[in-house]
């Protein structure tokens, strides 16, 4: 059987040193599990400007669009912020969303019960959450036309247009509907049909996809700003969130802060679905390059090592060894192992970057 592929682009800033960590963890699954990786390397951001002068290299992106998934770092630096806006690291990223067509962003809120007191909600409503917004991102307000400021009379009009056509809503609500089958089977869709016209048809076409297609999953649909509460509130009655671009981009980031650092939070981007059956995809942390902490070894690699049990897990079908990854940072954080970013008020010794990835390769071993 062919490997599956895996494209890595650790970036800049910390990207290359978190994503050193996540080789690690891979190498282990080839030479304990079986699970071997046809793995490639490449430039992203500003490391594929200064190589090529400019942020992605269309071989890079080629390459991309080819392999299985894509597993990225960080990219951006203060060195690149008076680049043209075109050239900036940024757009490398951009490119690779758009170019792949990746429209479902996944972003995880999980709580691993020894960071529950991390969350500025009480630590029974955080412990043990475990909930998956999926928010449309290639269309929407962000998108949509007309947009612009324009002069109207003797004073300016600032114009975005929130845009969605029923193709649109369909697929991102598939997705949805098969994430929630490989969890509790659970989809709250989010909007505002009370006062949108496009939440109307959000509402209707996500209740007719799931009619015809997906009927054994649970459906609610919620008004957005009840959902935003619903979320503060009692997190725990949900499993998985489909919502548009605009809500989706508050609402996730709103349910990630639930569960403390930017250092833990992985996401996943997915497309559509390639003939050999797994979606286009690629996987990376929430946070950015850090470049306050660039080449310290203070940087947390568990967002990037989390990022990876999401391609395991919706990339590789791998559901029992993303939580055998899972279940190893647990260990590990139930042991007290901390980079500086989890350090509480009462101090310690912090791990460094390299500690922490292998403190969860020792967890991985121990758990064969
Ligand atoms: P950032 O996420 O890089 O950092 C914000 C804060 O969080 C910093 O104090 C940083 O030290 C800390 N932090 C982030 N990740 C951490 C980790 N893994 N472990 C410990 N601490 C961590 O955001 P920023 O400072 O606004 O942006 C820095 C650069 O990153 C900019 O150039 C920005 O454009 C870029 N950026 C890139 C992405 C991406 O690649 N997806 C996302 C956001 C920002």
């Amino acid at each position: 059987m062919t490997k599956p592929s895996l494209l890595i682009l650790p970036g800049d800033g910390i990207g290359p040193e978190v994503m050193t960590e996540v080789r690690k963890i891979i190498a282990w699954f080839g030479e304990n599990r079986g699970l071997e990786f046809n793995v490639s390397e490449d430039l992203v951001g500003g490391c594929a400007y200064d190589a090529h002068g400019t942020p992605l290299h269309d071989d890079t992106m080629a390459k991309a669009q080819e392999v299985d998934a894509v597993l990225l770092g960080a990219v951006g630096g203060p060195q690149y912020d008076d680049l043209d806006f075109g050239l900036k690291p940024e757009r490398g990223l951009l490119r690779l969303r758009k170019e792949m067509d990746l429209f479902a962003n996944l972003r995880p809120a999980q709580c691993f019960d020894s960071l529950a007191d991390f969350s500025s909600l009480k630590t029974e409503v955080v412990s043990g959450l475990d909930i998956m917004i999926v928010r449309e991102s290639t269309s929407g307000v962000y998108f949509g036309e007309p947009r612009g400021i324009f002069e109207e009379g003797n004073e300016r009009v600032g114009i975005n247009t929130q845009r969605y056509t029923e193709s649109e809503i369909d697929r991102v609500a598939r997705s949805a509907f098969e994430l929630a089958r490989r969890r509790n089977n659970k989809v709250c869709s989010m909007e505002k049909a009370n006062v949108m016209e496009s939440g109307v048809l959000w509402r209707e076409i996500v209740q007719k996809v799931h009619d015809s297609d997906y009927p054994d999953v649970e459906l609610s649909h919620m008004y957005a700003d009840a959902g935003a509460m619903q979320l503060c509130r009692w997190p725990k009655q949900f499993d998985v969130i489909v919502t548009d671009n605009l809500f989706g981009d508050i609402l996730s980031d709103t349910a990630a802060m639930l569960t403390g650092s930017l250092g833990m939070l992985p996401s996943a981007t997915l497309g559509p679905v390639m003939p050999n059956g797994r979606p286009k995809a690629m996987y990376e942390p929430v946070h950015g390059s850090a470049p306050d902490i660039a080449g310290q070894g203070k940087a947390n690699p568990i967002a990037c090592i989390l990022s990876f049990a999401m391609a395991l897990r919706y990339s590789f079908d791998q559901g029992a060894e993303a939580d055998r990854l899972e279940q190893a940072i647990e260990t590990v954080l139930g042991d007290g192992a901390r980079t500086p970013d989890l350090m509480g008020p009462e101090g310690g010794t912090p791990f460094t970057t390299a500690q922490m990835g292998d403190a969860i390769l020792n967890a991985l071993g121990s758990s064969i």
